[in-house]
């Protein structure tokens, strides 16, 4: 639905649905995440959307669904920070 309003969302899903791990030393999902794709969530859905006349896009709640939709969709992170935890 969200995809339908923005289509811009369709198009990061199939950037998304691309990214490798490329190998090298490790991948970090969570940082590749909030350097290259968060910014530009951002300016689709949530709080800071661009379509100001839209409420439904404009709702916290899209940008975390637009969140677990997409982050799924990354390589896992490996040999990073984050896989201790
Ligand atoms: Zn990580």
């Amino acid at each position: 639905m969200l995809a339908e309003r923005e289509p811009a969302l369709r198009e990061l899903e199939r950037e998304l649905s691309g990214v490798r791990d490329e190998g090298g030393n490790s991948f970090c999902a969570n940082k590749y995440w909030y350097v290259r794709v968060a910014p530009r969530v951002a300016e689709l859905v949530g709080a800071q959307a661009a379509a100001q006349d839209d409420p439904l896009l404009r709702a916290p709640e899209a940008y975390t669904l637009a969140y677990e939709v997409l982050y799924r969709l990354l390589p896992n992170c490996r040999n990073c920070v984050c896989v201790p935890w």
